[in-house]
């Protein structure tokens, strides 16, 4: 296989300019990230730009020094780019000074190996030197612990950023032990060839890398929304659906226990009419906080819906979950809640029910905690009651 340097590199520039526009693309809807996405847009397009003068320019005539200069600062701002665009996407602090300071480095050493000490040897060196520099540090923020799926996009981008810096400091090494003043970055040698083509390959793997990171971020994003409750952070109503009949043939399996709370405030349309709609979610938003700190961490706690409440308990009986239950209205039942000048106090009532005692499915455990729940209404409210009690006459349930 021959393959020509100057065909490369104008291959090169071309899928950098059609990278540009897939991520640019890919950006335009893509919400509170779209800036990071844009970032690596635009470094895409001054790669490309980056890599054309040299096609341009391709015998050593008058001017080309110039084009070799600014071509070398455009990759280098292409580069920064990638970098603070990785921080933007990761909303961290951006280091806009590190990447101008890059690009300046990378400008002033061209200069440097182009016209005032002509050596392309040396200059091929330090520009490989600095590029894998900046590959690296861009593979390093990306190879970090973080929350699937997001891991295997972070993992890929951040894989194909330490083959490409590998590449370049690989790249200046053997430019290094190349016998002196022979070395010229258009000839024809593997060298070259080999190393323009595996890096166009590779920029190839980083662009398809960041798309998958865009791709995953907004899977993460729908998924929070489908499972979280907006106003109380509590888990909704079908993820709590999902969790129960995965728990449920879980406990079908193993004969374990399933208990469940069913939770409502009393009287909150009073709250309301009295204190207006904005009291009544911040009442809402006071009782999740509660019931999150009062629940174990492998429970489930989910807005069930309106002032409604679900709390999921695995391997608890009724009795052990009416503990739980007890200590959760008396919290509540104690919090004092001041809003404009008023004090406000407010009490939950509790139903709760275990899968022992009925079927194991979904729907006849919700409605045993809720036939518990209406008792505990028609006793009185700010109560517990157990659908096991349900038998006895309303008077005798505590
Ligand atoms: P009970 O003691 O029998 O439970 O009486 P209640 O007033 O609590 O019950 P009811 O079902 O009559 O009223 C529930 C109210 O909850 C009606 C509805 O407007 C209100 N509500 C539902 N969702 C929200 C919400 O997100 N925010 C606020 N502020 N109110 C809500
Ligand atoms: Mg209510
Ligand atoms: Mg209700």
């Amino acid at each position: 296989m021959s393959l020509d340097v100057h065909t490369i590199l104008v291959m090169f520039a071309i899928l950098a300019f059609l990278f540009s526009g897939l991520l640019a693309l890919a950006g335009l809807h893509a919400g509170s990230i779209g800036s990071g996405v844009r970032q690596w847009a635009l470094a895409s397009l001054l790669i490309s730009l980056g890599f054309l003068p040299a096609y341009f320019y391709s015998v050593p005539a008058p001017g080309y020094e110039w084009a070799v200069i600014l071509g070398s600062t455009l990759v280098a701002a292409g580069l920064g780019l990638q970098f603070t665009g990785i921080q933007t996407f990761k909303e961290e602090p951006r280091h806009w000074g590190a990447a101008a300071l890059f690009v300046c480095i990378v400008f002033f050493e061209s200069l440097w190996f182009s016209v005032l000490h002509p050596d392309a040897g040396s200059r091929s060196i330090a520009n490989s030197l600095l590029f894998g520099v900046s590959c690296a540090a861009c593979a390093r923020m990306l190879l970090i612990r973080i929350e699937p799926p997001l891991n295997t996009a972070y993992w890929f981008t951040g894989a194909s950023f330490a083959a490409l810096a590998t590449l370049l400091i690989v790249r200046a090494f053997m430019i290094g032990f190349t016998p002196s003043g022979t070395y010229n970055l258009y000839t024809n040698t593997p060298l070259n060839s080999l190393s323009f083509f595996i890096s166009a390959s590779v920029q190839l793997c980083v662009t398809f890398g960041f798309v998958l990171m865009v791709n995953y971020r907004l899977i993460i994003d729908i998924q929070r929304i489908a499972s979280r409750d907006m106003l109380t952070g509590a888990f909704t109503r079908r993820r709590l659906e999902e969790e129960a009949t995965r728990l449920l043939a879980r406990c079908a399996r193993t004969g374990d226990v399933l208990a469940i709370m069913m939770i409502d405030v009393d009287h909150f349309k009073l709250i309301n009419d009295h204190y207006g709609h904005p009291v009544g979610d911040e009442v809402l938003r006071r009782l999740a906080a509660i019931a999150q700190t009062t629940v174990r961490t492998d429970d489930y706690f989910a807005r069930y819906g309106g002032e409604e409440f679900c709390v999921l308990l695995l391997s608890t009986t009724e009795q052990e979950a009416l503990v739980l239950a007890e200590r959760l209205r008396e919290a509540y039942a104690a919090m004092i809640l001041e809003m404009e000048g008023k004090t406000l106090k407010s009490t939950v009532s509790i139903g709760v029910a275990d899968s022992t005692r009925t079927s194991l499915d979904w729907p006849t455990l919700v409605s045993a905690a809720d036939q518990a729940l209406y008792r505990a209404k028609q006793e009185g409210r700010n109560r517990v009651v157990l659908y096991a009690n349900l038998s006895m006459p309303t008077s005798t349930i505590a």
